[in-house]
């Protein structure tokens, strides 16, 4: 058993490190504030080769495996949770279906400018009516003739990179299944398609110099060739989709709580109180000793996640458990942060409350921690729970 790093995976993360520590964090404060979408920092990724680092190269990628991937999110997010969320975003639910089901012409088409960095990827899933319930997808697409083009109605909410994408990823209800349940199919929707656009974005907690917004399709027609995987594969396709993506929000959860982490050390070891470092109160103390466990133990059920998904094994109940457990550690990680900081922690001179803030998000997208906990259970029990 091997708990290091490869080499290869050091230098990745080293070299990440370096280019948020010089080139990015300096333009964090003013792109969040601002909440403003780091166009030239998501170009300067995208240059850097980290735009499509699990996508095999002769698919515009870097041909790296999940490690690299999830130690990529994990360093960005430690500096930045918006450009983490706008990267697994774009990876794993933008070009992760197109790799997964995508004929070479698609994704010659679509997936080697997204993978390369050229052009952001987005992924629609969500909707009104259908967020934990992605079955009860309301949005349609039905087909003009036998083999002319799909026209898709509908709409869908907090959708990542909208407004900033060139190719969405979009589910639609295709038919009625002989069972009575929808059939669902996935569809590739250029930017500019007409019928289709980004109705609002969506103000939020945090998470800031991310877009999050409302698609709206009216009369939305893409051709024939547009249908991703099978018709009706919908479904089982984001299934898959999703294990993937939770590792990525998981090492988003990791580096974010890291970021805490790294901020309330220091902290602890020269905030002077009673005439002493704070840190030399048993109830500072122990808090740093529980985030810097919790992070650890999150850190190697992310690794593990991936490691899983890299050697072609079933990766599923661990990414459910590695998503699960970091996303609630970076929860309970980023407010202790904000404890240790007393009332610096709460005002935005230091970046703690930034770092609680994004936090939250990662136990609600890619599947609330409920529906994780229902993942893992029903895998362990072999039980339908609800
Ligand atoms: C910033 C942000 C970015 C996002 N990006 C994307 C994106 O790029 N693409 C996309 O498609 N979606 C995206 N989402 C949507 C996200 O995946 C959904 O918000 C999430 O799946 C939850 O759905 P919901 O908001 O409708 O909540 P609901 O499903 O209505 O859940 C409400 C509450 O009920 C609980 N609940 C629901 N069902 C059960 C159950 N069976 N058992 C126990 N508890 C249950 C939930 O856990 C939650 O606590 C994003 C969301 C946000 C906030």
């Amino acid at each position: 058993m091997d708990l290091d790093l490869s080499a290869e995976h050091q230098l990745l993360r080293s070299t990440i490190r370096d280019f948020m520590t010089k080139e990015v964090a300096p333009v964090v404060e003013e792109h969040e504030r601002e909440h403003r979408f780091p166009v030239d920092v998501v170009k300067r990724l995208g240059e850097m080769g980290w735009l499509g680092i699990p996508i095999p190269e002769d698919e515009g990628g870097a041909g790296l495996d999940y490690v690299a991937y999830a130690i990529a999110v994990e360093e960005i997010s430690r500096v930045w949770g918006s450009l983490g969320i706008i990267v697994a975003a774009h990876t794993s639910l933008g070009c992760g279906p197109l790799h997964l089901a995508g004929t070479k012409a698609q994704k010659d088409r679509y997936l080697v400018p997204m993978a390369s960095g050229k052009v952001i990827g987005a992924y629609g899933l969500t909707e009104p009516g259908a967020g934990s319930d992605a079955g009860g997808t309301r949005t349609t697409a039905r087909q003009d003739g036998d083999g002319g083009d799909w026209i898709i109605d509908g709409g869908k909410r907090f959708i990542t990179n909208a407004g900033q994408a060139g190719t969405y990823v979009v589910t639609a209800r295709t038919g009625t299944k002989d069972n009575g349940s929808a059939e669902i199919s996935a569809f590739i929707l250029p930017a500019d398609t007409a019928g289709f656009r980004v109705a609002r974005l969506e103000d939020k907690l945090g998470l800031h110099a991310s877009a999050t917004g409302e698609l709206v399709f009216d009369g939305c027609r893409v051709p024939a060739e547009n249908l991703l995987g099978e018709r009706g594969q919908g479904f089982r396709m984001f299934l898959e989709i999703l294990d993937g993506g939770r590792i990525s929000i998981a090492a988003m959860a990791l580096g974010l709580a890291q970021a805490a982490y790294d901020a309330a050390v220091p902290y602890a070891q020269t905030r002077e109180q009673f005439g002493k470092p704070i840190g030399s109160f048993q109830g500072v103390a122990f808090m740093i000793a529980d985030m810097a466990t919790e992070i650890e133990a999150a850190r190697a059920l992310v690794w593990k996640a991936a490691w899983l998904k890299d050697q072609g094994r079933d990766f599923s109940q661990t990414a459910a458990q590695a998503k699960l457990f970091a996303s609630e550690v970076s929860s309970r990680v980023t407010n202790a942060a904000i404890q240790v900081h007393g009332g610096y922690g709460y005002v935005t001179e230091y970046p703690v409350e930034r770092f609680m803030r994004d936090a939250k998000l990662t136990e609600i997208g890619e599947g609330t921690s409920q529906v994780q906990r229902l993942v893992i259970a029903r895998r362990i029990l072999g039980l339908r729970i609800g």
